[in-house]
């Protein structure tokens, strides 16, 4: 038997539907905030993601990269705000509107060690809203997010907001972060030994003990913002106060990405242990310029469905939406089947699901599919009933059954349904 590779998984039925269901709650929110879906390729070039994310970074590092039969470099994208920026400059909608606003569902891909809520392939939601660098769209996108999270119920996650400067302050900041932690090097975990040349800011997100002990004391960057970093920051925060947003300053919230600017945020489920980043973005000012378009401000966030999908299970919340079928029609007989089709087709103009037996089995083993099968009502047609045209409709909870007539079938798919 072939196996799927490692850090992959199926999805099946009984799970689709909650994708669905986070998918669909998702974006007819997204929609009433003027956001519309964009779905761009499951790969791009290689270089889109090399220079955007950064070749140093862990996403950088842990992307499939591939070449193609002309030996093209190509990736598989690991996120998706490198891809609606290049799709943003290819179709020039700068020219156009300037603003863009957008969201999107689908895989990424990462070589990742796989772990609980952590896969190669993983799905995410998110948005992006290009052209605008108020600070009054930072609170909108996190209002937003915030109110994801509301309407699917999971009401324990926490926010987290942080400035990570410009390119204006940020480099001063860094260069004081170097000085300190040159310091301490030897105190500093391998990884942020490297990072120390092409990450700086990622030390401070390190969860290595010795590390974090070392930056407890580093300087933090909220004292080294600009004057318009500082003042963006400052609104940013009063504009959540004032819609009643709580939230904490996490001075050491960096963000794993290199293109973010001002505003980071990270939405955590508190249930998750580690790995407890359910949603998280900001803003990425330079981004757009830096991959070859004009300056034009942008913010986005992300959410991993995964993780948000396994909180909902830790908070023990209830998913809705099972897409098994209401009822299930056993037949006898080809008068029978031919019978069950036209109720089948009955049923389903009123929307309702409905597996019609298609098979030649006796009624007992019909009924004994469709208990394992989880349905809760059957339909019975044999020759008499369709002689009759009347039906036998069976509780399988109950296992109580009554003759209905075919016309009268209306009153009791009301009682069905509820
Ligand atoms: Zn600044
Ligand atoms: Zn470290």
């Amino acid at each position: 038997m072939i196996r799927s590779p490692r850090g992959v998984e199926d999805i099946l039925p009984s799970q689709v539907s909650q994708y669905q269901w986070i998918e669909k709650e998702a974006s007819s929110l997204f929609s009433l905030y003027g956001y519309e879906e964009v779905r761009t390729p499951i790969f791009e070039r290689a270089e889109l993601f090399l220079r955007s994310l950064g070749e140093e970074t862990d996403a950088g590092k842990q992307m499939y990269i591939f070449q193609d039969k002309k030996g093209r470099r190509l990736a598989l994208r690991p996120e998706a705000t490198a891809p609606v920026v290049r799709a943003y400059l290819q179709h020039n909608l700068y020219g156009k509107t300037r603003e863009w606003r957008v969201y999107y569902l689908g895989s990424m891909f990462r070589y990742e060690r796989p772990q609980a809520g952590r896969y190669r392939e993983f799905r995410q939601i998110g948005i992006e809203a290009i052209g605008e660098g108020s600070p009054y769209l930072d609170v909108e996108i996190i209002e937003m997010a915030h109110q994801f999270f509301k309407r699917v119920g999971l009401d324990k996650v926490e926010l987290q907001l942080n400035s990570i400067g410009c390119r204006k302050c940020r480099p001063f900041y860094e260069e004081k972060l170097k000085e300190y932690l040159k310091k301490n090097m030897d105190r500093l975990c391998p990884t942020c030994q490297r990072r120390y040349q092409y990450n700086v800011l990622r030390v401070l997100d390190c969860k290595n003990e010795n590390c974090q002990l070392v930056i407890r004391e580093a300087p933090w960057i909220g004292e080294y913002l600009c004057e318009d970093c500082s003042s963006h920051f400052q609104s940013v925060k009063e504009g959540l106060k004032a819609l009643g947003i709580k939230f904490q300053i996490n001075p050491h919230l960096v963000r794993g990405l290199d293109y973010y600017t001002r505003t980071i945020f990270e939405i955590i489920s508190p249930v998750l242990g580690a790995q407890n980043a359910i949603c998280s973005g900001g803003r990425y000012d330079d981004l757009i310029e830096e991959l070859g378009g004009p300056s034009v401000p942008a913010m986005g966030f992300a959410m991993g469905v995964e993780r948000v999908l396994l909180a909902l299970r830790e908070e023990k919340k209830g998913i809705p939406y099972k897409r098994l079928p209401l009822i299930y029609i056993a037949t006898l007989g080809r008068e029978g089947w031919r019978a069950g089709y036209e109720l089948a087709n009955l049923l389903r103009l009123k929307e309702i699901r409905v597996q019609l037996n298609t098979s030649k089995r006796k009624l007992s083993s019909q009924l004994s599919f469709a208990a394992k099968r989880g349905i809760r009502w059957v339909m019975i047609l044999g020759e008499e009933e369709v002689k009759k045209r009347r039906v036998i409709l069976r509780d399988m909870n109950s296992g109580t059954q009554k003759e209905l007539e075919w016309e009268k079938l209306e009153e009791n798919i009301e009682e069905i349904k509820s």
